[in-house]
Formats: structure tokens, C-alpha cells, sequence
């Protein structure tokens, strides 16, 4: 047996004309000894679509309801792909998150896979039937619906290709793969044909939309490879696997491998805070505490006594954070605090860099060369970030793209 699981993404599955064209392509992919699951996410902009349901009846809590009211897009598509398949004579079974046993801790909406239980997706594999299983959910121990966090169907079939031992992980959606740099905002970007899990995590984490950071991670943790490639064009697509072979006709790796670009975060400030010890902990504990992931943190050095604190956290939890932040300010006497959301954080990522002097510089240069102010500034082994002005954006991945030499040759 020869196990497969691809994913698709949700606008390869926009339309019923979209989901027939699959199930083509499904049906011949099922020869030999190829076994088949596919995983779903929810049809074109379905799951925005029932976020904004939700918040037209209130303000939704990250609780059970709004899982369940978010699983309810995978299950349409996963019903009419197998609906689909059936048609055309290919034998399938539908399986929820619940009937494929995706079992998660109970943090609603940005749920963990605790184990998973896949027994009877193999039994339908093993009989020759596609399982069709939808993307983007679990259930906890005590049977409650979970969602695994945006993007998350990615996670549902880099999960499931472990515990299955697939052959293969293949990603399928509306882009030949990963670029080096977004094709939209650099028309001179070009497809990687293989990247490491450090790269492509750090990439995703960093704006990349191509495929869920999650999904990434887990992979690289269980060594599982991806390939991310389009559901309706030809091409090879992008590996992303152990680290990068070298390449053959260069002796050197590139310094960067790509360039990304958010503006999906937005920047608090604390000023005047005390500095003393624990205040920083007491800040970030209590913004941890709602399951809000801090990214970039720069403080000041302090004057007087008091210092200044700048932190970036994803826009859509803004909302949340501010009021925590708000109340801590309060409480320990600082002076005051402000946010910023017209902001853009731009990256550069390569695992060359390691070894390299003066990547920092050439990155400020660029940017200073085409005139865009540097607000705060973070970097790891492989990646260096700079907060910058949104509207720069796009000017700022063209000239960090061309300064690194990434463009079409
Ligand atoms: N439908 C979910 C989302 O839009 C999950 C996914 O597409 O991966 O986030
Ligand atoms: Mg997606």
C-alpha cells in the first residue's frame, strides 16, 4: 500500500465545478497500490464568512460554540467531495475530525492535537475506499469539538500523514508553491524548489501565507516532508524537508533564501514603567495567559528609574491585549501606554546567514536606501525583522528581494 494524503486549501474548493475537477484528479491518483486520504478545508471564504456570523450575534468568546459553528464549513466541503467521488464510481468514506480521531487539549479555536486515533481511516484505506476527512478540527477527551487555529487543515494533514506512515504530504492550493518573496507585491520572485523546515517555519511564522506555521512545526518535529504545489497547474512545487541539499550548480547556499512581509500586527507601547524586577513577567504572564503570542519585545534602556516597553502582537488580538495591557499599566504605576497598528514587519530568512557577517547591515542599508525608517528590530540565527511603516510595505520586500540578489535571473 502506498499511502497519499493530500489537502486541499479552500478556494481550490470554491466552487461545486472546483470539487468535481478534484475528484477527478483523485480518481487518477487511485491506481496500484495508491491509497488515498484527502483533507478538506471549508469551500472559498466560508470560514471569514462564519467568524463575521458570529460577531453579528455578539462578541464571540473562543468557547465550544464558536468551534462548533466553525466545523460546520469542512463538513459541507468534505460531504460533497465525497458526494463527488461517488459519482464517478471511486469508493469514499466521510470522516469529521471526531471520526478520524484527532483527539486535542480543550484551548477552543487555537486547539493542540493531543494523540490521534486513525485506526478507521486505515480500515477504509485498506479496502480501497478514499477517506475524505475534514480539515480543521479535533474533539477533546470529552467529546467536544475543536478547531486547530486559522490555516489549520494544513496542520489536520501533516497530523494525519504521521500517524498514517504516508508515502507522501502534499498540499494542494491556489499558488505553484513557496517564493521567494510573495508573488503579488514582487512580480520578480521565484519558486523554491526545496526548502528546509526552519526556513519554511520561520517563513510562515513571518507572513507567509502558503501554509499554516502549525503545520510546519509539526512536520519538522516528526520529520514528516511537505510538498506544497497547485491544485490545478502543473509544476514540481516546493519540498520542504530536513535541511537544504546543497545545490548544484552553486557552491555557496544563497545568504537568504526569501524575503516576507505582515502587516497583520500591531505594536503596544508601555511607557514609564517601573523597572524593577518582575514587571516584564508580570506583563507578558498575564498576556501569555490568554493564549496571545508576543512576537517582537524591545525595552528601553531606563532613565530615572522608568523605562519604556514596545511589543508586537497578531491584529486580530489587539482588542484583548490592549485591555490586559491597560490594566496592568494601572496597576503597576506606569505612565501610560499607546498602540500602533499601522505597522508592517518585514523579514529576511536564510539559513545561510549563520555564517555570515554584515547581513544585519546590508538588510538596514537597503532600507535605509529606499528611504523607509526602521521602528524596532529582532533577530534569530536565520531571520532578521524589522517594524517599519505599513504603507512601506511593499517597497520594502522589493528592495530587500533585489538587494539579496533573489530576483529572476
Ligand atoms: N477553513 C479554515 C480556515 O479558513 C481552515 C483552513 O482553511 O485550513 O482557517
Ligand atoms: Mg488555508
Amino acid at each position: 500500500m502506498t499511502i497519499i494524503v493530500q489537502k486541499f486549501g479552500g478556494s481550490s474548493l470554491s466552487t461545486t465545478e472546483k470539487i468535481i475537477r478534484i475528484a477527478q484528479k483523485i480518481k487518477k491518483r487511485l491506481t496500484g497500490k495508491n491509497r488515498l486520504a484527502i483533507i478538506v478545508s471549508a469551500m472559498g471564504d466560508t470560514t471569514d464568512h462564519l467568524v463575521d456570523l458570529a460577531s453579528q450575534v455578539g462578541n464571540p468568546e473562543r468557547g465550544p460554540e464558536m468551534d462548533l459553528l466553525l466545523s460546520t464549513g469542512e463538513m459541507v466541503s468534505a460531504s460533497l467531495m465525497a458526494m463527488a467521488l461517488q459519482k464517478i464510481g471511486v469508493p469514499s468514506r466521510t470522516f469529521t475530525g471526531r471520526e478520524a480521531g484527532i483527539i486535542t487539549d480543550a484551548t477552543h479555536t487555537k486547539a493542540r492535537i493531543r494523540f490521534l486515533k486513525t485506526s478507521r481511516i486505515k480500515e477504509t484505506m485498506e479496502k480501497g475506499a478514499v477517506a475524505v476527512v475534514t480539515g480543521f478540527q479535533g474533539v477533546t477527551e470529552d467529546d467536544r469539538i475543536t478547531t486547530l487555529g486559522r490555516g489549520g487543515s494544513d496542520l489536520s494533514a501533516v497530523a494525519l500523514a504521521k500517524s498514517l506512515h504516508a508515502d507522501a504530504c502534499e498540499i494542494y492550493t491556489d499558488v505553484p508553491g513557496i517564493f521567494t518573496a510573495d508573488p503579488r507585491l514582487e512580480p520578480e520572485s521565484r519558486l523554491i524548489p526545496l526548502i528546509s523546515y526552519e526556513e519554511a517555519l520561520e517563513m510562515a511564522s513571518t507572513g507567509a501565507t502558503v501554509i499554516q506555521a502549525r503545520a510546519v512545526e509539526f512536520g519538522q518535529k516528526h520529520r514528516v516532508p511537505i510538498l506544497v504545489k497547485s491544485t490545478f497547474q502543473e509544476g514540481e512545487g516546493t519540498m520542504i524537508t530536513e535541511k537544504t541539499k546543497k545545490r548544484t550548480k552553486s557552491l555557496e547556499e544563497p545568504l537568504i533564501s526569501a524575503v516576507t512581509g505582515t502587516d497583520q500586527e500591531a505594536k503596544l507601547s508601555i511607557f514609564g514603567v517601573p523597572d524593577r524586577p518582575g514587571i516584564a513577567a508580570r506583563i507578558f504572564t498575564a498576556v501569555a495567559a490568554k493564549k496571545i503570542n508576543v512576537d517582537m519585545i524591545i525595552q528601553n534602556v531606563s532613565k530615572e528609574g522608568k523605562t519604556d516597553l514596545s511589543f508586537t502582537v497578531p491584529s486580530e488580538d489587539l482588542k484583548n491585549t490592549r485591555q490586559i495591557t491597560a490594566k496592568i499599566a494601572r496597576e503597576i504605576g506606569a505612565e501610560g501606554i499607546a498602540v500602533d497598528s499601522d505597522i508592517a514587519k518585514i523579514s529576511i530568512i536564510g539559513i545561510g546567514m549563520q555564517s555570515h557577517f554584515g547581513v544585519a547591515a546590508k538588510m538596514f542599508s537597503a532600507l535605509s536606501q529606499a528611504g523607509i525608517n526602521i521602528e524596532m528590530i529582532s533577530t534569530s540565527e536565520i531571520k532578521i525583522s524589522c517594524v517599519i511603516c505599513k504603507k512601506e510595505h511593499r517597497k520594502a520586500v522589493r528592495s530587500l528581494h533585489k538587494a539579496f540578489g533573489l530576483g529572476k535571473t
